[in-house]
């Protein structure tokens, strides 16, 4: 089953069931946040998420949080406060080690914040300037 941590393992988690979706999201926060043109959430039942350690929450908006590691920094997850149900984990923390299945990029999200600089893969993912439209 899938598990994954932050760079210093500090934050170290583990998953009962696959990933049912990647959502590549390009607003400015995630960009700023992962300090990469934008990032990558694979979606997972909150209750099937077991951690180790919770990540600390930066509570970003009034309707969404985001995790990190407090000793190294890195983004870990992202919850929604309409979707208590399931939460973004970010897909780079998974441990590639075989037990994970990760499936190929379901859609682009907020691209009317993309950066200017970065082109878009032709990856067949759909694409939607804000949410989901
Ligand atoms: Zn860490
Ligand atoms: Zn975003």
């Amino acid at each position: 089953m899938p598990s994954g941590s932050c760079a210093c393992r500090h934050i170290r988690y583990t998953a009962s069931v696959q990933p049912s979706r990647l959502v590549n999201c390009h607003c400015v926060e995630c960009r700023k946040q992962s300090g990469a043109p934008y990032l990558a959430f694979v979606d997972f039942p909150t209750d099937a998420v077991n951690w180790d350690i919770k990540p600390t929450e930066w509570r970003f908006s009034e309707t969404a949080s985001r995790f990190f590691c407090p000793r190294c920094g890195s983004t870990v997850m992202m919850t929604l406060d309409c979707e208590p149900s399931s939460v973004g984990i970010a897909v780079g923390t998974l441990d590639d080690d075989g037990s994970v299945q990760v499936p190929p990029p379901t859609s682009h999200i907020f691209l009317k914040e993309k950066a200017s600089w970065f082109q878009l893969p032709d990856d067949g993912a759909k694409r939607f300037q804000g949410w989901t439209e």
